[in-house]
């Protein structure tokens, strides 16, 4: 444990040396330095002040298998007594890396898939797009290279995976982004772009992705790209038929469809991958986060047959990062996905969220909206009016209020974009931990109101 004068140092430390990523350099300063975290056990955390901590988001929608699991660690230090790294560049290859091919491939819902490893979820966006643009050059289509995504998108950080990405901020002094990435209309019920109700829907959703290619010539698009569900945007599922729909158009105009499963792979949603819910084929898959549970970098992208083949003939892949296959994120993610499938972690998501959103629901505040998700990828809705649908505001006021409250009483807990409120702990979350979480989240909830 630390002392008053030690935490006050370190926090001192913190603003002098450290550049944050994606977090309010005015805020830190306002509170004195950040909140500084030094241990977890499953879904729980302890701060440098030696209080106990729920942290509501899995860190960044990534821990499956919760925190502080020897197994891991012993996984990861034999690895590293024993290879270290070699690279697999050049022809070169390791048993863990073979295996971790091997099991992703058979796990994935994509047939007969080939699997091409990163560093995390933004390689991982870049290669798939990368390998989407090589795909049509290599049929002598070059001009087939325009990408469409969708507003509330996000996809990381690098120049690719941001110019895919639609979000505030993000942009802001970046510009200009890679060229040739378009956006259409996120799907989003409660807020339909359109005005409409369920009984009215036509899938206008949907039908954007048609326009856009129509205006954009079908000879010119390469690929579509969506997260199976919207995380980081809202945690937002789409309307029913929504990607069957999608698909349909995309087979129609002869465009790839890439999901991007760096949030939603390996159980978060109830299923072991988002895609599943709607029975959709993805021609190249991102997947990141919860490969190893955080426990250590690591991307995947899984690349089907169709695009596989003429790459296969073309003879090589010029792109590669030098933690591609890393060994120890290999045996990291090999007994992480050991752990998600021996304890069953995807049906605990289904069964939990379930639990999670309808005690959310039973706290029948005015202020919540929409308490929307699937399995552990849910989002609460914070509006000044449930029945016309009015938000606080455009930006996160309140629901940064409600955090902020939320920390004291013991939860670690994200605002989202839209005054939302981010709720995706750890798979292994019981029903008595949703009890004490939904708890807390009411207190704070009206004590901020
Ligand atoms: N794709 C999705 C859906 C994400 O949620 C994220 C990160 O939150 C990324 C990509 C980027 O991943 P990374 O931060 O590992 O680069």
């Amino acid at each position: 444990s630390y002392t008053d004068t030690q935490i006050e140092a370190m926090k001192k430390d913190d603003l002098r040396y450290f550049l944050h990523p994606t977090s309010s350099i005015v805020d830190m300063e306002s509170w004195g330095g950040p909140k500084i975290i030094e241990e977890g056990c499953g879904i729980r955390l302890k701060s440098i002040e030696g209080k106990t901590i729920i942290d509501c988001g899995a860190g960044l929608w990534l821990n499956n298998v919760g925190l502080g699991r020897t197994e891991l660690a012993e996984a990861a230090k034999q690895q590293m007594e024993k290879l270290s790294y070699f690279q697999t560049f050049n022809g070169y290859s390791h048993p863990l890396v073979i295996e971790t091919a091997k099991k992703v491939a058979g796990m994935i819902p994509m047939d007969n898939p080939r699997i091409f490893f990163t560093s995390g979820g933004s390689e991982s966006n870049d290669t798939a797009y990368k390998l989407a643009r090589m795909y049509w050059y290599l049929q002598g289509k070059p001009n087939k290279h325009h990408i469409i995504a969708r507003t509330k998108a996000y996809h990381g950080v690098s120049y690719g995976a941001v110019s895919a990405t639609s979000l505030p901020g993000f942009w802001d002094g970046f510009r200009p982004l890679v060229p040739a990435f378009h956006h259409i209309e996120h799907p989003h019920c409660y807020f339909c772009p359109w005005g409409k109700e369920q009984d009215q829907c036509n899938l206008e959703c949907a039908e954007a992705l048609e326009e856009k290619i129509i205006e954009l010539g079908k000879e010119n698009v390469a690929a579509f790209t969506a997260e199976p569900i919207i995380g980081t945007g809202g945690a937002i599922v789409p309307p029913d038929g929504y990607y069957q729909r999608i698909h349909e158009i995309c087979d129609k105009y002869d465009v790839l469809f890439i999901a991007d499963e760096v949030i939603t792979g390996f159980g978060r949603t109830g299923k072991m991958f988002g895609m599943l819910h709607y029975g959709v084929q993805a021609d190249i898959m991102m997947m990141a986060k919860g490969i190893t549970s955080g426990y250590i970098p690591m991307g995947a992208v899984g690349i089907s047959e169709r695009v596989f083949t003429p790459i296969k003939s073309h003879g090589i892949f010029m792109h590669g990062y030098t933690y591609s296959g890393h060994p120890v994120a290999c045996a990291v993610a090999l007994k992480n996905i050991e752990i998600v499938e021996r304890e069953n972690l995807a049906e605990n998501a289904r069964v939990v969220g379930e639990q999670l959103r309808s005690r959310i629901r039973d706290l029948s505040l005015p202020c919540i909206g929409e308490v929307r998700g699937i399995g552990l990828i849910n989002g609460v809705q914070l509006v000044q009016d449930d029945a016309a649908r009015i938000k606080f505001g455009p930006e996160i006021g309140f629901a940064k209020r409600v955090s902020a409250i939320a920390w004291e009483n013991g939860l670690a807990l994200r605002p989202l974009m839209d005054d939302g409120l981010q709720l995706s702990p750890a798979l292994v979350i019981t029903e008595t931990d949703v009890i004490e979480l939904v708890d807390k989240l009411g207190r704070s909830i009206k004590q901020a109101y």
